[in-house]
């Protein structure tokens, strides 16, 4: 790996000489800071972006997570909030106002489709769907009143990708903010900013903490974009993460890009050992050669990580219910990005009643790969195949 991803990594906001030389940096638990003089305290009640004051804004500890984040996305700033979800709302919030316009693309995180369907209407703000693999479905949306295109690139189950490049020119053209979720690449595979996005946003619960055992999130861009949410939206929503919850990210993002290459690797084989299975129709990947989008996948990402999904032959409901419920070490459970192996079948979320065999969304399993031996894990795939077809007989 490059040497300014170690620097960031290993070194990048910590100050050790301040801390007994302490190679792990402290964890300054506390919610409010002491003065010494009156006119510091008065700078700061001008400027709470300036100085620390009360821990559901700056913390030091938060602040050293802070650098290191914003440094990976190649941002000036960025901003660590209590979730993922949170980053989207604090990101999309602060910048529309009643009559305004937000495209989006299709299915983005159902709680940014949540936002934008439940919430932002009782507000005078009104979303479009598009589907953004194509760039004249932005140009045709556009309208007077569009203040934001919120994209989701690689979107978590499809897999869809969005031309980050030309859609952010076009969005600049129209003085439109783009805002784009990379939770699927994390940083070290895509570096939205870098192509001209506004804001990118990330649930650090998944790749940053690594170890599914803290939910965070992360949103960067310009110092001036950060601040304005800094001092409104994120102050008053409270949305901070815990001075011990930046401490396990700064420590999972020790590990972050091998622990990346690593998943890589394995998702590739257990990829391709499902795409040669029987009971396989499609394995759903950006980096599938089969895929429409491959080429500009390879131009604007440097990999895909452990996140894809595939289309299950079976032949009804009940099948596709033996196979996750036999596998043995793949565990059946949301989020994804820690150490263990996950599945999750689309099945699961449909309205009772609604299965239908014939529709390939409805037999999708969403895979996420972990830590684990390659061997390990297609061995239990295997198993849990051989059961079903053994059923069958
Ligand atoms: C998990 C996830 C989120 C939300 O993050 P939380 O940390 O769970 O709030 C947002 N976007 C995507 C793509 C995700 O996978």
């Amino acid at each position: 790996m490059d040497e300014s991803l170690s620097y960031i990594i290993n070194e990048l906001g910590e100050e050790r000489s301040l801390y007994f030389n302490s190679i792990a940096p402290p964890i300054i638990q506390t919610s409010n800071f002491a003065f010494n003089k009156v006119a510091d305290l008065t700078s700061v009640f001008e400027d709470e972006y300036s100085n620390y004051l009360y821990s559901r804004g700056l913390n030091p500890t938060v602040d050293i997570l802070r650098k290191k984040l914003a440094a990976l996305d190649g941002a000036e700033d960025c901003l660590v909030l209590n979730s993922g979800a949170s980053a989207i709302f604090n990101a999309v919030l602060a910048n529309v106002k009643s009559g305004d316009h937000i495209i989006s693309v299709n299915n983005p995180y159902s709680w940014a489709k949540h936002l934008f369907n439940k919430i932002l209407p009782r507000f005078g703000v009104a979303t479009t769907y598009i589907d953004g693999t194509l760039l004249e479905n932005f140009e045709k949306t556009i309208q007077p009143s569009t203040a934001i295109i919120y994209l989701e690139s690689p979107n978590g189950w499809g897999g869809e990708i969005q031309d980050l490049t030309a859609v952010a020119q076009l969005a600049k053209k129209h003085g439109i903010i783009t805002i784009c979720d990379n939770s699927f690449c994390s940083p070290i595979y895509q570096q939205p900013i870098k192509m001209g996005i506004d804001i990118v946003l990330q649930s650090a619960t998944k790749y940053i903490g690594g170890h599914s055992d803290v939910v965070a999130g992360v949103l960067s861009g310009s110092k001036e974009m950060v601040k304005k949410i800094f001092l409104s939206e994120m102050l008053c929503s409270g949305n901070v993460i815990s001075p011990h919850n930046a401490w396990l990210l700064i420590r999972g993002l020790r590990t972050l890009p091998m622990r990346l290459e690593r998943i890589e690797k394995t998702a590739k084989s257990v990829r391709t050992y499902l795409d040669n299975h029987p009971m396989v129709d499609t394995v759903i990947n950006p980096f599938s050669s089969k895929n429409p989008q491959y080429e500009l996948a390879q131009k604007q990402m440097k990999g895909v990580g452990g996140l894809f999904s595939f289309v299950i032959n079976a032949k009804n409901e009940k099948e596709i219910v033996t196979f996750c419920e036999s596998l043995r070490h793949i565990l059946m459970a949301v989020s994804w990005g820690g150490h263990e192996s996950l599945i999750i079948p689309c099945s699961a979320s449909l309205p009772k009643g609604s299965f239908e065999i014939k529709n390939p969304i409805h037999r999708t399993l969403r895979m996420y790969v972990g830590l684990e031996d390659e061997q390990y894990l297609i061995e239990d795939l295997d198993q849990a195949f051989n059961k079903v077809l053994s059923a069958r007989k």
